[in-house]
């Protein structure tokens, strides 16, 4: 299908055309644009025909892999049947029915599902979701929102000012203001407590009620976590920290917003990261998983007590978008749990999870690997010029090594993952559910490779 004519004119077609998403796009004036035309189980293929075992899930979000006809004709079906219409006063079955399912498996009180068409529209409404909450229930100066140092939440105006990247942001100031910055659960960079994961959590925590006390009590809204923070390379909560969080936000009143558009539908081994970690967010924020891929979907998912002004008179969330809740997403979405149910997806998460943990960590041997960190199959590996001290590379080292070396190596040597240096350099895994240790060893294996070529380039 894709012989060296039909190769050649795609290759010129996308060096005309398509402006790729977070690419340096110079990068391809030499090279080949990587074009991905099939996918299989845990493995994609490209048009010549290479074979790569996808570490990424695409980009967090294959979880149950990829060339699922199952799933595809759940799509197929639905919109032969019904293809479009908006939830804008009106519903369709399989939007009502996926509610349902997600409020069933959301902790405790979240019960009502606002749609989205992917994970920076769900952060946006949540954000929304709680300046108007505060607004008609007569706290209406509340309306700041308190972040981590590193996270990711989004490119829209309102979830990339929540976003702790100064990098990514700089073009685009003056941002939405009102949002502040507390430092991540690092431990592995502590500036305190590193030795004392506890001791750590609470220190982390309590940064929250000192940036609620600097910025005023009335005028914050919300707090949005990560389970496991992506950016930065993985960093799962200490013990208790979400326990204190918790506290800290019923105190002054702010809602934890658990950003789950990674950490949920199976990554962690459970339905939501909250559940794993013990704790109860206010709303969660969630994409990517819930239809394994197959087509875009998010979801904001609320309490009982925030949806409970707007279930009376004339109180109205005046926000929406076209394609949130659209009719194939969630005709996928249902047939994504069905299949989470019958396979035992999460089941076998946390039955290999400690297996997939065990082989990474044996890169550990290398001067390069500084740490392994994660939690259920989504880890971070932070590289290092020096394991002693923990020193890092400097921009010029940086640049030589993960772009200009790294994130080519590890894909010429069949492993679609992602070095990534948005904080410390990290390599990002986040492979299909269903991998096993056949998978973890070939990741492990070609890691190894690749990383011992790049320790010899310093
Ligand atoms: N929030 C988190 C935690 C994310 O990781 C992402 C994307 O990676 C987003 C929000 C934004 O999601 P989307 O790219 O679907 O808009």
């Amino acid at each position: 299908m894709y012989d060296e004519n039909s190769n050649a004119a795609l290759q010129q077609s996308a060096r005309d055309h398509l402006w790729m998403h977070f690419t340096r796009m110079s990068s391809y004036d030499a090279a080949d644009v990587p074009v991905i035309v099939r996918g299989e189980g845990a493995y994609v293929w490209d048009a010549q025909g290479r074979k790569y075992l996808d570490a990424l899930g695409g980009l967090f979000v294959s979880q149950l892999g990829h060339g699922r006809t199952d799933l595809a004709e759940a799509a197929a079906k639905q919109a032969a049947e019904l293809a479009f219409f908006p939830l804008w006063s009106y519903a369709h079955p399989t939007a009502i029915e996926l509610a349902e399912k997600i409020a069933g498996h959301a902790p405790g009180d979240l019960n009502r599902v606002f749609f989205t068409s992917g994970g920076g529209e769900a952060v946006e409404s949540a954000w929304k979701l709680a300046k108007n909450y505060f607004k008609i229930t007569g706290k209406p100066m509340k309306h700041k929102v308190i972040s981590r140092a590193i996270a990711y939440h989004g490119t829209t105006h309102g979830a990339l000012s929540i976003t702790g990247l100064p990098g990514l942001k700089q073009q685009f100031e003056p941002l939405v203001p009102s949002t502040f910055r507390v430092p991540n659960t690092n431990i592995y960079r502590a500036p305190v407590h590193g030795d004392d994961p506890e001791a750590f959590g609470r220190w982390a925590a309590d940064q929250i009620a000192v940036a609620i006390e600097n910025e005023g009590p009335d005028t914050v809204a919300a707090v949005f976590l990560e389970p496991v923070q992506n950016a930065g390379g993985c960093f799962p909560p200490p013990p208790g920290y979400f326990q204190r969080v918790r506290e800290i936000c019923d105190e002054y009143d702010v809602l934890l917003v658990s950003d789950e558009v990674i950490c949920a539908y199976g990554r962690l081994g459970h339905m939501f990261g909250a559940e794993r970690y013990g704790y109860q967010p206010d709303i969660i924020t969630s994409a990517k998983g819930i239809t394994s891929g197959y087509a875009p979907l998010g979801a904001m998912i609320a309490s009982d007590r925030l949806y409970e002004p707007f279930a009376h008179g004339t109180e109205t969330f005046l926000h929406g978008y076209t394609f949130g809740g659209h009719p194939v997403s969630t005709a996928v979405a249902l047939k994504n749990f069905e299949i989470f149910e019958n396979e035992k997806i999460n089941e076998g998460v946390l039955e290999r999870e400690g297996a997939f943990r065990g082989t990474l960590e044996k890169l550990l041997d290398l001067p390069i690997v500084g740490d392994v960190r994660g939690d259920g199959f989504f880890y971070g590996i932070e590289l290092v010029k020096d394991k002693t001290t923990k020193e890092t590379f400097d921009e010029a080292e940086s640049e030589r090594l993960l772009r200009g070396f790294l994130s080519k190596a590890l894909y010429d040597a069949g492993l679609y993952c992602r070095a990534d240096d948005r904080g410390d350099p990290v390599v990002q895994l986040s492979p299909p559910l269903i991998c096993d240790q056949s998978h973890f060893d070939e990741i492990e294996q070609k890691l190894r490779a690749v990383l011992t070529e790049a320790a010899g380039l310093l």
